[in-house]
C-alpha cells in the first residue's frame, strides 16, 4: 500500500477539536542567533486552513495538521491573531518574528494576498522588528511571491524556512512522503537569493524507516549538500507526534526517536566542516519517550548544551556534563546493530 495511503487512513480516524479562529495556535518568546549575536525572537503559529498537502496525506511525522481552523478564518480572524501575537512582544527591545501556519505562509490559499501584506506591512512598521522569518513550501516560493513581500517588507531584513527534511530524494520520498524533490528547494532558494531574500533549511534527523547510523550519515552529507544554499540550517530531531505514521509505527515497536548524542555528532562533525554556516537545533521534547533521548538520565544536560551551541555556534558548547554517562557507550553500539533492526528498538525496552 503506498505510504500516502496509510497516513490518510490514520488522519481519517482523527478527531480535530474546535477552536476559536481569532486565536492563533501558539505564540511563544525566545532567542536566535542573528548574525553571530543572540536576539530574541517571536514565534508565531498562525491558524490558518492548513496544509494543502497535509490535508490530503502528508508526512509521516506531522502532527501540526490537527492544528488547523475546521473553517478557514477569515481576514479579520488573521488580523487578530496577529494582534494577539504582538502583544507577548511588548516587553522586547529588538525581536526576530518567526512565522509559521502549520504549512505555508506563501500559499494563497492558506494566506490570502490582502492577510499577507497585512501582516508584512504591519512587521514592517514595527521598528522593532529587525527580521521576518516565514516558513513555506518550496512551490509557492516564486518570483510574484517574493517580490510581493520584499515590497511589504522594504528595508526589513526576510528569510524563507522550507522543511526539506533532507537532500535525499530517496528518504524524503520514502521515509517522511514529503511530495517535492530536491531540486525545487533548489530553484525556490535561488529565487529568494535573486531578491535579496535568505533562505534557512530545515533538516530532520532519523526519519522512520532508516537507522540511527544512516540518519546521521543522512545529516551530514545533506548538510554539505545545502550549504551553497541556505544559510541557516535547522536541524530537528524527530519526534513522535500524536496522530501520525510515526507514532503508528512507534506503538508497534517499530520507530525509535533519535538518540541525542546522534545530534551532537552531526553538528560537531558539520560545524567543523562549515564553520560560516549557522547550524542550529532545538531538541524538542528532549528526554521523554516521544521525543528524542539517551537513557533519560543525562538527556537535559545533552540538550541544554545543544541549545547553548545553538545560539554561540562555539562546538566547545557541545561538552556537556553527561559525557561521562554510561550510555555514551551504549549508544556507539546501537549505531552498529541498529543496522539489523532498522531503527526498531533495541535498548529501550531493557531500560523500562
Ligand atoms: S509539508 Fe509541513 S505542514 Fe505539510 S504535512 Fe508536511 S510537515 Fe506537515
Ligand atoms: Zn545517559
Amino acid at each position: 500500500m503506498p505510504l500516502n495511503q496509510i497516513i490518510s487512513e490514520i488522519r481519517n480516524r482523527q478527531r480535530i477539536k474546535p477552536s476559536a479562529p481569532d486565536v492563533p495556535t501558539a505564540v511563544w518568546t525566545g532567542y536566535d542567533n542573528h548574525k553571530g549575536k543572540r536576539i530574541d525572537t517571536l514565534t508565531i503559529i498562525f491558524k490558518t486552513s492548513g496544509c494543502w498537502w497535509g490535508n490530503q496525506g502528508g508526512c509521516s511525522m506531522c502532527g501540526y495538521v490537527y492544528d488547523s481552523s475546521q473553517n478557514p478564518p477569515s481576514y479579520e480572524d488573521l488580523k487578530s491573531q496577529l494582534q494577539k501575537a504582538m502583544e507577548k512582544a511588548s516587553s522586547l527591545e529588538e525581536f526576530m518574528v518567526k512565522i509559521y501556519t502549520s504549512g505555508s505562509f506563501l500559499d494563497e490559499n492558506e494566506v490570502s494576498t490582502d492577510v499577507l501584506k497585512y501582516i508584512l506591512q504591519a512587521l514592517n512598521q514595527d521598528k522593532r522588528v529587525l527580521k521576518v522569518v516565514a516558513e513555506t513550501r518550496p512551490e509557492f516560493v516564486t518570483d510574484d511571491t517574493i517580490v510581493k513581500c520584499r515590497n511589504m517588507l522594504k528595508d526589513t531584513e526576510f528569510e524563507i524556512a522550507i522543511g526539506l527534511e533532507t537532500s535525499s530524494d530517496i528518504i524524503r520520498r520514502d521515509s517522511i512522503n514529503k511530495g517535492f524533490k530536491f531540486s525545487d528547494f533548489i530553484k525556490a532558494a535561488q529565487i529568494a537569493e535573486e531578491n535579496d531574500v535568505t533562505t534557512k533549511a530545515y533538516l530532520l534527523l532519523k526519519p522512520p524507516f532508516i537507522t540511527e547510523g544512516t540518519a546521521i550519515d543522512d545529516m551530514e552529507q545533506s548538510i554539505d549538500d545545502i550549504v551553497p544554499y541556505a544559510n541557516n540550517i535547522s536541524i530537528n530531531l524527530c519526534n513522535v507526534q500524536k496522530g501520525t505514521f510515526v507514532e503508528w509505527m512507534w506503538q508497534k515497536g517499530q520507530y525509535r526517536p533519535p538518540w541525542l548524542y546522534s545530534i551532537v555528532d552531526v553538528l560537531k562533525k558539520s560545524k567543523q566542516k562549515h564553520p560560516e554556516t549557522i547550524i542550529t537545533s532545538d531538541p524538542v521534547g528532549a528526554g521523554s519517550k516521544r521525543g528524542p533521548h539517551n537513557c533519560y538520565k543525562c538527556d537535559q544536560d545533552i540538550a541544554n548544551a545543544v541549545r547553548r551551541f545553538s545560539i554561540t555556534q562555539n562546538i566547545n558548547d557541545l561538552d556537556f556534563k553527561g559525557q561521562t554517562c554510561g550510555c555514551f557507550q551504549l549508544w556507539k553500539k546501537v549505531v552498529k546493530l541498529d543496522e539489523y533492526t532498522y531503527g526498531a528498538f533495541i535498548v529501550d525496552r531493557m531500560m523500562q
